[in-house]
């Protein structure tokens, strides 16, 4: 199954080379926790500054992943994320916002996009659900962080309504990709959870969860954001999906539940780099 898997194992970063296809311009991935400099909890390609690693070994694995994704740190735009559904549209002047102080990161939103080039949206990860937009015909790309609570929010169809209606750009022409996070095998919520799944989907919720105890349920947060960008109204064909669990790869990734709250981050990123 992972063999098929549209994010690839390139070295110590996933990458969706198919939409290379489109565009041999966008640069889009994940990152996975090998090949960095910090030390436990955060051993080693920690990239959130948030967690209580030390500042200049998260600065450094920051320049590791720069170099392998080819965009210079200066280039990246971080936002400080709250698992909400504000998503912000970004340009060149908010370049290396965030990427070296938490301070001026882009304020409170866990969506961000852009139209132009030689900027890399990034954001931070450990079992929440990245999911990316790309339109290579309107040369737009977005990402969202959606956790459980950006997912009932329905951040990704926010991105998409904001494409769609601000933007005017068409959904058969928008592509999303679903990336690496903690699978139905691992995330297990309850009543509460699950009654706001039931408010935000509206066709047949109960097929994205099971119940496996009284009030306990596992949950597939990344089929529910399939079903959501499907119910936003794009194209089943224009939708990857990733099913690598960020609990059970533990060699590749960290995982917020299954390391008990203490662990590092992944990066999500996408960037068109043009010369
Ligand atoms: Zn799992």
């Amino acid at each position: 199954m992972l063999q098929k898997d549209p994010f690839v194992l390139d070295g110590n970063v996933l990458k969706i080379n198919k939409w290379n296809e489109f565009s041999k311009h966008v640069i889009a991935g994940f990152s996975t926790k090998r090949g960095g400099h910090s030390c436990a909890p955060y051993t080693s390609l920690n990239l959130g500054l948030h967690v209580d690693d030390k500042i200049e070994d998260v600065l450094s694995n920051r320049h590791t992943l720069s170099n392998i994704v080819g965009f210079n740190t200066s280039n990246w735009v971080c936002s400080n994320q709250v698992h909400d559904n504000k998503i912000t549209k970004v340009s060149l002047n908010d370049m290396g916002k965030g990427v070296y102080s938490l301070e001026n990161s882009i304020e409170d939103s866990d969506g961000l996009y852009t139209f132009d080039s030689n900027i890399l949206l990034t954001l931070c990860f450990a079992d929440c659900v990245p999911v990316y937009f790309f339109s290579p015909s309107y040369h737009a790309i977005g990402v969202a962080h959606a956790g459980w609570k950006g997912t009932v929010k329905d951040i990704a169809g926010e991105m998409i309504r904001l494409w769609t209606r601000n933007e005017k750009i068409p959904h058969s022409e928008i592509f999303t990709a679903i990336g690496p996070s903690i699978g139905s095998c691992c995330y297990i919520v309850d009543d509460r959870v699950i009654e706001n799944v039931n408010k935000v989907l509206v066709d047949h919720p109960e097929s994205t969860y099971k119940e496996v105890d009284i009030g306990q349920y596992s949950l597939n947060l990344n089929q529910l954001n399939e079903k959501l960008l499907l119910q936003s109204g794009i194209p089943k064909e224009n939708i990857l999906i990733s099913h690598y669990c960020t609990s059970c790869e533990d060699e590749l990734f960290f995982s917020h539940r299954r390391d008990k709250g203490h662990t590092g981050r992944m990066m999500s990123f996408i960037g068109f780099k043009e010369d």
